[in-house]
């Protein structure tokens, strides 16, 4: 696995001397303990001997693969190099850092000792020489997710020297929790391997604009259709990117052209930085862009970044691929009607490079649109989890209905995600709920379990004490006046609906809203779900010209400076069809990269 991708363990220089003869109590020996991580729980064994931790092994865990990693690999080191649990989090894993942490403090108590015995402070890493260093390269990289890493690569092996920033402690941004699909549009694999002949760059366009509900910027969409069949040739033939026909060809797209990469964006990602730096490319993580340098025209020449030290480095280039993701994370940055919905992606989504462009006088398209999907369960405040899965496994299998604040329901459970956000969107509060019955709740459960949307049972029914607003996120009860109290929904307008629902069951046909697949309620326990709109992606951001270089408001590019990925908007326009946006941040990633390469020469 590339160097910079899976972290090295670092254990900071902490002390071992802090080590206190106050965990003596602790019997020597290897203990377990379990803690909650951001995917499950997560477990710990540890070993103690004369009162110290001498080894930490987490030998249980369903975290998310890349994300979680450095708190994974970090951790432990560090809690045995300073034989106390009050180490920091890992920035970008700090939920999987504390069910590390309680995961330990659980051993500790196994082992007969007291956790407050291993809260020894450790001391902060002394800022290493304050200052600020310069370093010159032909192209600077920012962001390492799907877009950064391709255009990094693209200019590495057409031998410029690049570097690539990431701020966070390891590459792979929001690109590491998607499943790594791509359009083939126009590519040899398409033709030869796929057999696919009637798709080309115009049939995709048209595809993409019609989801995109003509919101899209139309320059991009043909930069995009038009060069996705040669940077697929290129991952494919050149660099040997296992990718193969994606296993689900969803109907979004009106020809056979979707794209798998083997083991996910995860692996993608450990190939290309692979590939990247056996090409001298440099990758340096902890690394944050702050401001873009420019000359008297305003075109720019360099960037100041801030190490996670407190110290400076300065990078004078001769181009700049900005490529740093979304804004979703960044409530500020957000549209009023979308700040009420649940965010699901990662905390690096923070709008940096749309602050730092905008700064400079780039102009920007669509920051009103972000790409939204029903059925979100509000886990931590303001965050989701995405339930679509379980809920609509659940309405095909089950009798389970969706209702709203009056316990009424109000659309076709089948219909497709899209008509499900905007249906709730309509209701009182933009949330729905899904109703269940023994049978169905047992469907949901399984969904959630084979999805590893939870660990386990116990985690869904710990749902019903998360109370957001005054509302549990799920209300259980064998009576369903009483679940629907607890929930906050009218119990006779419910008691009503499940009755006419299973009078509808009976006659074999839905006459409110013609849902095809009938099934009875019939008996309890019932649950009643919470299904908030949720999001991630943001749709808008920087406009850029079909050469990927970002514009002024007055149309001219701004000089050295191009963008990739999710940073620059407009390409999918409302909404984006399946795969599109991974392929938007590859393709648009090759460009950029292309024209800053080009410019140089
Ligand atoms: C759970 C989930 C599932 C998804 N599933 C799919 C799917 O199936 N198909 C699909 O097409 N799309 C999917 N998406 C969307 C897709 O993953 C993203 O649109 C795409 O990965 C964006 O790539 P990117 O390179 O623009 O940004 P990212 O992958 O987010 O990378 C941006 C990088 O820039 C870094 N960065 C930010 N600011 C700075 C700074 N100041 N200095 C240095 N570095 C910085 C970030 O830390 C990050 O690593 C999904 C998204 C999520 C969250």
């Amino acid at each position: 696995m590339s160097r910079k991708f899976a972290l090295t363990v670092t254990a900071a220089a902490v002390a071992a001397f802090l080590s206190v003869s106050a965990g003596a109590a602790v019997k020597d020996g290897t203990f377990e303990g379990t803690g909650a991580g951001r995917g499950g729980p997560v477990t710990a064994a540890v070993t103690f001997k004369a009162g110290k931790i001498t080894e930490v092994k987490i030998t249980k865990q369903t975290e998310t693969a890349g994300v979680s990693d450095p708190a994974l690999k970090k951790l432990p080191g560090e809690i045995v190099a300073a034989n106390s649990t009050k180490v920091s989090t890992v920035s970008g894993a700090t939920l999987t850092s504390k069910g590390i942490l309680e995961a330990v403090n659980n051993a500790i108590k196994a082992a007969g000792g007291n956790p407050a015995d291993f809260k020894a402070v450790v001391p902060v890493k002394k800022a290493g020489k304050k200052g600020t260093e310069t370093v010159a390269t032909d192209i600077l990289v920012i962001g390492g997710g799907a877009s950064g890493i391709t255009a990094a690569v693209r200019s590495a092996t057409q031998g410029k020297k690049t570097i690539l920033i990431e701020k966070m402690p390891q590459i792979g941004g929001d690109t590491q929790l998607n499943a790594g699909t791509l359009i083939a549009t126009g590519s040899r694999y398409q033709r030869e391997v796929m057999k696919e002949t009637k798709d080309s760059p115009q049939l995709a366009y048209k595809d993409i604009m019609k989801v995109g509900k003509y919101r899209n910027d139309p320059v991009l969409v043909k930069m995009t259709t038009e060069n996705a069949g040669r940077v697929v040739d290129w991952l494919i033939d050149d660099l040997k990117i296992p990718y193969g026909p994606a296993a689900t060809q969803y109907p979004d797209h009106s020809a056979n052209r979707q794209l798998g990469v083997k083991g996910r964006s995860v692996n993608f990602l450990h190939l290309m930085s692979g590939i990247f730096e056996k090409n001298g490319g440099k990758i340096m993580t902890d690394t944050r862009a702050e401001k873009f340098i420019t000359d008297k025209k305003g075109n720019v020449t360099g960037v100041k970044a801030r190490l996670a030290d407190g110290s400076y480095k300065i990078f004078n280039t001769k181009a700049v691929i900005l490529a740093s993701g979304g804004y979703g994370a960044n409530r500020a940055l957000l549209p009023k009607d979308v700040k009420k919905g649940l965010f699901y992606g990662l905390d690096s989504d923070s709008g940096d490079g749309l602050k730092m462009g905008r700064a400079i006088g780039a102009a920007t398209i669509n920051l009103d649109l972000v790409k939204q999907y029903p059925q979100g369960v509000e886990t931590t405040p303001h965050h989701g989890l995405a339930a679509t899965a379980s809920s609509t496994d659940t309405i095909k299998k089950s009798g389970a209905i969706y209702v709203n604040t009056d316990g009424k329901r109000f659309v076709d459970e089948m219909k497709g995600l899209g008509i499900l956000t905007d249906a709730t969107k309509a209701q009182k509060n933009s949330i729905m709920y899904i109703v269940m019955d023994k049978a169905a709740w047992k469907q949901y459960v399984a969904k959630s379990l084979e999805d590893k949307l939870v660990a386990s049972e116990d985690d869904l029914n710990k749902w019903a004490k998360i109370v957001n607003n005054g509302r549990p996120v799920m209300a259980t009860s064998m009576n369903l006046a009483e679940a629907a109290k607890k929930m906050g929904i009218n119990p006779a307008g419910l008691q009503k609906t499940v009755d006419r629902w299973n009078g509808f069951v009976k006659a074999g046909s839905d006459k409110d809203f013609g849902r095809k697949t009938l099934k009875p309620l019939t008996e309890g326990p019932w649950y009643i779900v919470e299904q908030k709109v949720r999001f991630c992606t943001t749709l808008g951001g920087l406009k850029a010209d079909a050469n990927m270089q970002i514009l002024r408001k007055n149309g001219k590019p701004i000089g050295h400076l191009y963008g990739a990925g999710c940073v620059v908007g407009g390409a999918n326009g409302a909404d984006s069809m399946t795969a599109m946006m991974n392929s938007w941040a590859i393709i648009s990633g090759a460009v950029a990269a292309d024209s800053a390469v080009k410019s140089i020469k």
